[in-house]
C-alpha cells in the first residue's frame, strides 16, 4: 500500500531515510494541523529549536543521555575540518528546550511556560520500517514547565485528551492510555504515559507519549522561579510526543482494506472526487456537470478533484482512487445529467446510491459524519475483540499468540517481564491504567507470585 498508493519511496538509498511523496505528505499536513490546533487552544506556543545539539547539554541529564546517546547521529566535521565539539542531530529536543528554559523562565510571571514543534528526529535504529521506526520520523513534540507539580500532573490528562480529540474523535483510531512500568520510561523521566493502539498483525504501536520530567531536568540545567514572595524554586516539567508518522501507520493498517486506504474525511487529501463517464458527444454535457458538482461541493469548504485524465477508464480511475482512500467518489454520465442526479459511491462501506442534485451538498454533509461514525464502529469492535484476560501463563500465551492484549494480575517485578521477553518476541508489559492504585490482585498471570498491580500486555513494535 505504500508503495502503490504513492505514500514514500524508499529507494532513496539511506536505511531508515524515506521520500514522503505528496498523498501521504498531505494526510501528514492535516494531522499536524489537528494537534497544532488542540495545542494552541490549551495554551501552547510553536517553536522552532535548532536541528543540532551541543553534546554537553545532551550529557546534562545522566539518564537521559545513556538512554539516548547509543542512538544519536553525530556532525563531527564541517567544511572540511573537524569540528572542536561535535553536534547531535536532534533525537529528541528536552535538552535543546531546557537549555533556554533556564535563561527565559525566571520569575512566578514566567510560568507556566508552553512551547511545541513540529519537526523530524533523528535516531539509529537497527531494524526500521516506514511509518512506525524510522532512523528520521515526524512528530510533535511539547516541552511544559510549571510552578507546581499539580500543574505538571494536570498536563498529563490535559495531553491524554488532546491525543483523543484528534486520534480517536477525528481519525477513529482507538487507544489505551497507558502508564509504563518503571523500567520502559522514558530516559531522564519519573514517569511515563503513552497511548497504544494495535494493529492488525497483533502488535501494538505506541501512537504518542507523556513524560513527567519532575524536577530531574530542571536540576540539571538549573531551571529555577523566584516566586511571589521571593523564594526561588526550581520548575516542574512535562513533555508530550505525538507520533505523528505511527498515527499514519495505524490510519494504514487499521482502516484500510484489500482494496487499499480507507481515510476519515477529515485526513484525506482528497475528500470527494468527480469522475465523469462519458462516450463521443456527451463530454460536453458531462464535463461541464462535474465542474458544476465541483465548483459547489468547493464552495462548501470540501477537498474536491475532477479526474479529467482522458487516458484513462473510468473503471481504472475509480480502482485508482479506491486505492488512495479517497472517502467519497460522485459518479456523473449520460444518465445523471437527463436525470437531475448524481451517483455517489462511498469507500467505506463500498457502496453506490443516487443523489438528486439540490440534494448533494445535505448528503455529502451528512456522509461526512456517517462515515466517520462507521470507521469508529468498526474500529471500536476490532480493538475490543484485540482485548483479551488472563490468569495463568497459558491463557497470556495463547491470548498473545492470537494477537490480543492482555490484561493480567502482574507481580511488578522486572524479572518477570524480561522472562515473558525471553519467552515471546516482543512481548512486553505495556503498563497500567492511568489511576490504578497498587493493591492485592491474586497471583500473577505468568510467574505466579503475589500480583500487585493490574496490566496490559502485549507484544510490540
Ligand atoms: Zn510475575
Amino acid at each position: 500500500m505504500l508503495t502503490k498508493a504513492e505514500l514514500v519511496d524508499v529507494r532513496y538509498g539511506v536505511q531508515g531515510f524515506v521520500v514522503h511523496r505528496p498523498w501521504a505528505m498531505k494526510m501528514i499536513r492535516q494531522i499536524y494541523k489537528m494537534f497544532e490546533e488542540e495545542l494552541e487552544k490549551t495554551g501552547h506556543e510553536p517553536v522552532l529549536f535548532p536541528l543540532v545539539i551541543p553534546e554537553e547539554y545532551l550529557e546534562r541529564e545522566k539518564e537521559h543521555v545513556e538512554g539516548f546517546k547509543p542512538e544519536v547521529f553525530w556532525v563531527t566535521e564541517a567544511g572540511g575540518e573537524k569540528l572542536e565539539r561535535r553536534l547531535a542531530l536532534r533525537p529528541t529536543s528536552e535538552t535543546a528546550f531546557y537549555s533556554m528554559y533556564s535563561l527565559w523562565i525566571q520569575s512566578w510571571r514566567d510560568l507556566p511556560l508552553k512551547l511545541y514543534q513540529s519537526v523530524a528526529v533523528y535516531r539509529y535504529e537497527k531494524a526500521t520500517r516506514p511509518f512506525i521506526r524510522g532512523r528520521e520520523f515526524l512528530w510533535i513534540e511539547a516541552h511544559c514547565a510549571f510552578a507546581t507539580r499539580e500543574e505538571a500532573l494536570k498536563q498529563i490528562k490535559e495531553d491524554m485528551e488532546n491525543t483523543r480529540k484528534v486520534v480517536w474523535d477525528r481519525l477513529a483510531i482507538p487507544f489505551l492510555f497507558l502508564r509504563r512500568p518503571p523500567w520502559d520510561k522514558f530516559a531522564g523521566a519519573e514517569d511515563t504515559y503513552a497511548a497504544d493502539t494495535i494493529l492488525p498483525d497483533g502488535r501494538v504501536l505506541q501512537i504518542s507519549s507523556t513524560h513527567d520530567l519532575g524536577q530531574r531536568f530542571a536540576r540539571a540545567f538549573n531551571i529555577t522561579f523566584v516566586d511571589s514572595k521571593g523564594q526561588r524554586h526550581y520548575v516542574w516539567q512535562t513533555c508530550y510526543g505525538p507520533g505523528i508518522w505511527r498515527i499514519v501507520a495505524a490510519l494504514i493498517a487499521i482502516h484500510g482494506d484489500d482494496k487499499g486506504l480507507v481515510l476519515p474525511f477529515d485526513v484525506a487529501p482528497v475528500q470527494v472526487v468527480i469522475v465523469p463517464i462519458y462516450y463521443g458527444e456527451e463530454r460536453e454535457a458531462v464535463v461541464r456537470k462535474c465542474e458544476r458538482v465541483k465548483e459547489l461541493l468547493a464552495g462548501a469548504g470540501y477537498r474536491v478533484l475532477v479526474d479529467a485524465r482522458e487516458d484513462r477508464t473510468p473503471g481504472w480511475k475509480f480502482n485508482d482512487w479506491e486505492l488512495r482512500g479517497v472517502p467519497l467518489r460522485v459518479e456523473v454520465g449520460k444518465r445523471e445529467v437527463e436525470g437531475g442526479f448524481v451517483t455517489v459511491f462511498r469507500r467505506d462501506l463500498r457502496r453506490r446510491m443516487t443523489v438528486k442534485d439540490e440534494e448533494l451538498l445535505g448528503t455529502v454533509a451528512k456522509l461526512r459524519e456517517d462515515i466517520l461514525e462507521t470507521l469508529k464502529r468498526r474500529a471500536r469492535e476490532y480493538f475490543e475483540s484485540r482485548l483479551a484476560k488472563a490468569t495463568s501463563k497459558e491463557e497470556v500465551v495463547e491470548a498473545v499468540k492470537s494477537g490480543k492484549i492482555v490484561f493480567m494480575p502482574f507481580c511488578g517485578r522486572e524479572e518477570c517481564a524480561e522472562s515473558m521477553k525471553a519467552e515471546i518476541e516482543g512481548l512486553r508489559v505495556r503498563g497500567t491504567e492511568l489511576d490504578h492504585a497498587e493493591g492485592d490482585y491474586g497471583r500473577c498471570a505468568w510467574c505466579g507470585e503475589k500480583a500487585r498491580f493490574m496490566v496490559y500486555v502485549a507484544r510490540a513494535y
